[in-house]
């Protein structure tokens, strides 16, 4: 595994290759990144990787300082897998040196689910997933359907500009139904337990629903049930067509989608 630390370096270690699979990371490596990397590895000739903690794409100072990063620890996990050919772990300077001004704006119907409560976070992740594309030109990108607003959104914005395909990859659970996040870190045992609950009991309340045009309202009075049983905070608990994250009243081709708060500690899920 080739670490690159700068643009000149990745440019000449990538010249020679045109089927690159592409797995963007912000660090702190789990399973879940994992099996996008296993993925590419399986499908593409080379694999690279990024660390890159985007400062852009966080809508909240504190969030942005507090994200876990363990760069030795990411290093040595993804040196094991023998899978990664090329680490990309860039400087702000690398990805922002044009400093040419993003216009990207989300358009009033995708303003929805995350887009919906925190500001700017995907223009963020649109403007440098735009410009990692551009610099590192792959075949395909892996993505993470636990993140679906997101492979989402980016599908739609790197459609018309790269030849790129996005691939999306299904979400890594632990046993208890939870899904990998580098947000977990900062759980307790405690909290590690309250999301696992939540999430088993909202895959069995996908299983059980069915199509009716009450869907959403049931939905608000599950979600004020679990924030009382829990004592937590959930921001939206709403089931989407996946086809254009309209809301649904139909199980068929729509997700669950939830975000939620543990101790101030954001996650998401889809099921
Ligand atoms: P992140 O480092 O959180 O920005 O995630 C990098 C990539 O890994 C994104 O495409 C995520 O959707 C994906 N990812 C994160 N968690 C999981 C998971 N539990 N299962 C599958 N993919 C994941």
């Amino acid at each position: 595994m080739k670490i690159l630390l700068n643009n000149n370096s990745l440019f000449k270690s990538l010249r020679p290759f045109n089927d690159i699979g592409f797995v963007p990371t912000m660090g702190s490596i789990h399973e879940g990144h994992l099996s996008l990397i296993d993925r590419s590895n399986k499908t593409c000739k080379k694999t690279i990787v990024s660390i890159f903690v985007n400062p852009k794409q966080f809508n909240n100072k504190k969030d942005f300082k507090n994200y876990p990063t363990n760069i030795k620890e990411d290093i040595k996990i993804l040196k094991k897998t023998k899978k990664v050919d090329f680490l990309y772990i860039p400087k702000f300077k690398d990805l922002y040196s044009n400093n040419k001004k993003s216009n990207i704006k989300i358009t009033k119907k995708d303003k929805v689910l995350c887009a919906k409560y925190r500001k700017g976070h995907f223009e963020g992740v649109l403007d440098v997933m735009g410009r990692l594309t551009n610099l590192v030109n792959p075949k395909k990108i892996f993505m993470g359907k636990k993140d679906y607003q997101q492979y989402f959104l980016i599908k739609n914005y790197l459609k018309n500009k790269y030849k790129t395909s996005i691939i999306p990859c299904r979400t890594i659970r632990n046993k208890s139904k939870m899904a990998l996040s580098s947000r977990n870190n900062h759980l307790d045992l405690y909290g590690i337990k309250k999301a696992s609950f939540l999430s088993k009991s909202l895959i069995k309340l996908k299983r059980n629903l069915k199509n009716s045009k009450k869907i959403k309202k049931n939905l608000r009075i599950k979600m004020k049930y679990f924030e009382k049983l829990l004592k937590i905070k959930i921001e939206y608990l709403e089931l989407r067509s996946i086809k254009n994250l309209k809301i649904s009243n139909n199980i068929r081709d729509s997700r669950l989608f939830v975000a939620y708060y543990i101790d101030n500690i954001r996650l998401i899920d889809n099921f």
